[in-house]
């Protein structure tokens, strides 16, 4: 196999959910596209980086009007329910939350979760950021913690509620996570609809 394609494999591997067998598929897919159209592909990736922010307040992506954007559509809504903030592990939770259309208050994304509870693993998520929003907000009277019923999904959720709990100077709010009947070690984003529906609504 040559460098290149090697090269190829290696970074697509590192995409979720992408084992090496379909990484190498997309190299072969890649190959025998018009080079138009490698073009086009180029070109979107790089634009991603360019006209895509994270949110200050809730790290969701987002395209920014101007320059100076710095806050997401939903954080931006003043019709959003601004005492209500659901903790989330990545952008395509949120995402299968807002097509429930059930819930108006706001978010936070974690950007992952934590197999154990070693410290570089903790590190790499926002939580100092997720609690440094909640103390500056201070207005929030429940916090939902939308972990993923899997493993590591439960460990980020004690992790969190830990600290949140541990918070100080002490801030009252409810703590809440989705209820029972999505598919255990599956994810939000494959839940249907109806049934992530009803997990948010029988939160407790
Ligand atoms: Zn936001």
């Amino acid at each position: 196999m040559s460098d290149s394609v090697k090269k190829l494999i290696e970074l697509f591997s590192k995409f979720p959910a992408v084992g090496p067998r379909t990484a190498g598929r997309f190299v072969f897919y890649l190959m025998k596209l018009p080079k138009e159209k490698i073009n086009e592909l180029t070109s979107a990736i790089g634009e991603l980086k360019n006209k895509i922010k994270f949110c200050v307040l809730c790290f969701n992506p987002f395209e920014p009007q101007d320059t100076i954007e710095n806050l997401c559509p939903i954080c931006k809504n003043p019709l959003r329910n601004n005492q209500l903030l659901c903790v989330v592990e990545k952008e395509t939770d949120l995402m299968s939350i807002e097509n429930t259309k059930k819930y108006n208050g706001l978010y936070f994304v974690l950007g992952g979760t934590v197999a154990t509870m070693k410290k570089n693993d903790i590190d790499n998520l926002r939580i100092q950021n997720l609690l440094e929003r909640i103390k500056a907000h201070g207005k929030f009277t429940e916090i939902i913690i939308a972990t993923n019923p899997t493993p590591e999904g439960k460990a980020t959720s004690v992790l969190i509620e830990r600290k949140l709990k541990n918070l100080t100077p002490v801030i009252v709010f409810k703590i809440t996570h989705l209820a029972q009947g999505l598919p255990v070690g599956g994810e939000l984003e494959y839940a249907d609809e109806e049934t992530l529906e009803s997990a948010f609504e029988g939160r407790k």
